[in-house]
């Protein structure tokens, strides 16, 4: 079998292999590691709006329970499989370790292209998937705690949460049962736009070190770099949007019924509108339209995004792709052997396990807002403004001069919730790439391996400090 067609969790578990060959840890212990903890496969029935009976398969992987609770999304795609759910249930614990959030890897499906299904049904298959859930101990916030993911998002996270409180009635923490709810239902602010903000981070900085540019003939800096996403959805729009705020252009948008390319740049929010008031991407004015979408992919550009699907860069295509930087807005969008021929030619990778980790970690954020039962920046806005005054009407009384109104509302203004939540996600993303280029200097690895390195090694530092029970 080529690599290309591996499954999922042997391409995860390849990329782990050579990530642990550099590290010296008892092979039992990065075993353990790796395997997959537990998987539950359920069968229901879904009773349809026509009153026919269909029986739904579903799944929920958790990879690692070395810290609980597990943490991952919840997936509805028509193709889904056991071992896709494990594989990103992997994903997850390395993502979580990379990112210091204090949780194990986990992941849920059902087999479902939701396009297909009404409203009500797919609120019925929803909650009776949460039901599943909490009769085996599956979810809920000391255990295992859901999100949106491909083809699911804040109002299936209202129905599970709204699920688990009423089979839990007396359980004051029912809101940390599921992450990217609704801001009105126990959300945070932030958290629809969290992944895609991280992605835009990842290239950021990625792109800000002038000698790792050279050697790809660029400049340092995201400024005027030509990008190319793929996906229109929760991670691929707000990725597109902030790297566009943050000076690159977007030359190629590539959605389900086609892509659109200009060279002089394309307004996502406009596209946006476009697509959704026309149906399709295509047709945009003064774009060229690309009828066969996955050939945006090889469009001439710096940096692509693929932020739709897994395997959509494999040995196939991967000679013909131009960009000098791929940001894996994705899970797994790139084969293990394609990864390797993009390595051979220059390409700089930056991996899933960290591009798109903003989402777990602000569903991080989200789970501590939860269980504090308090709004981030509820206790201290007020205290910190009038503070802020004081020190402004200090500073005026020593000098004699007089802050413009403009200047004094910048200076006062403290954080609230939505400022709060992006600083730490900044944070996060920075603090875990510069772990990562310590590591790829270090090692001299790419830095998928570094991501790996440094995973694996904080995981195994949890059992080692910790102990195996009994
Ligand atoms: P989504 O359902 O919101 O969006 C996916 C988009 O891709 C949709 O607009 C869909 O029409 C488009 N698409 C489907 N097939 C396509 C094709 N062949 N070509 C181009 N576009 C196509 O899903 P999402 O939440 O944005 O997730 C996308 C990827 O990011 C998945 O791999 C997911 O696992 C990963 N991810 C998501 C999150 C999150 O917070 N949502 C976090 C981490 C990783």
């Amino acid at each position: 079998m080529s690599a290309s067609h591996l499954p999922l969790f042997a391409q995860v578990n390849r990329y782990f292999d050579k990530a642990a060959a550099y590290l010296d840890h008892p092979p039992g212990l990065l075993a353990q590691i790796k395997s997959c903890n537990s998987i539950y496969r359920i069968r229901f029935p879904l009773k349809r709006d026509d009153g026919t009976i269909e029986v739904m398969d579903g799944w929920r992987a958790q990879h690692s329970v070395h810290r609980l609770p597990t943490k991952g999304g919840i997936r509805f795609a028509p193709t889904v499989d056991e071992d896709e759910v494990m594989a990103l249930a992997a994903l997850m614990t390395y993502k979580c370790a990379l990112t210091d959030v204090p949780f194990g890897g986990a992941k849920g499906a059902v087999r479902i292209d939701p396009k297909k299904y009404s409203l009500a049904e797919l609120e019925r298959v929803t909650r009776r998937y949460a039901y599943e859930l909490f009769t085996r101990n599956m979810i809920g916030p000391g255990v295992d705690v859901p999100a949106p993911d491909y083809g699911t998002g804040a109002r299936e996270m209202a129905w599970i949460v709204d699920t688990y409180a009423a089979l839990s009635p007396s359980s004051i923490d029912a809101l940390g049962s599921v992450t990217g709810k609704p801001v009105t239902q126990g959300g945070v602010r932030g958290r629809a736009e969290a992944t895609g903000r991280g992605v835009y981070f990842a290239l950021r900085e990625a792109c800000c070190y002038p000698e790792d540019m050279r050697p790809l003939g660029l400049q340092a800096g995201l400024g005027g770099k030509r990008v190319v996403v793929q996906g229109l959805g929760n991670v691929g729009y707000h990725a597109a949007r902030f790297i566009q705020e943050g000076g690159g252009i977007i030359v190629g948008l590539a959605e389900r019924e086609g892509a659109i390319y200009s060279a002089a740049g394309l307004d996502v929010e406009k596209v946006v509108e476009h697509r959704n008031r026309t149906g399709s991407i295509l047709g945009f004015p003064r774009a060229l339209d690309i009828a066969a979408s996955r050939d945006a992919l090889e469009l001439e550009c710096d940096v692509l995004v693929p932020a739709a699907l897994e395997n959509v860069i494999t040995m196939e295509n991967v000679d013909r792709l131009r960009a000098r930087i791929i940001v894996e807005g994705a899970n797994g969008p790139i084969t293990a052997d394609a990864s390797e021929r993009l390595l051979d030619k220059g390409t700089l990778l930056v991996p899933d396990i960290y591009a798109n980790a903003g989402g777990v970690t602000v569903s991080y954020f989200e789970w501590v807002k939860n269980l504090s039962h308090l709004r981030f920046g509820r206790m201290e806005k007020r205290f910190q403004e009038s503070s802020n005054e004081r020190i402004l009407l200090g500073v005026e009384n020593l000098t004699g001069l007089r802050f413009t109104e403009d200047a004094r509302g910048r200076a006062t203004q403290a954080a609230g919730e939505e400022e709060l939540v992006n600083s730490g996600l900044e944070e996060t993303m920075v603090a875990a790439y510069n772990e990562l280029r310590v590591i790829q200097a270090q090692r001299k690895v790419d830095l998928r391996t570094a991501a790996f390195i440094n995973a694996i090694g904080k995981v195994a530092l949890a059992y080692m400090q910790r102990g195996i029970f009994p």
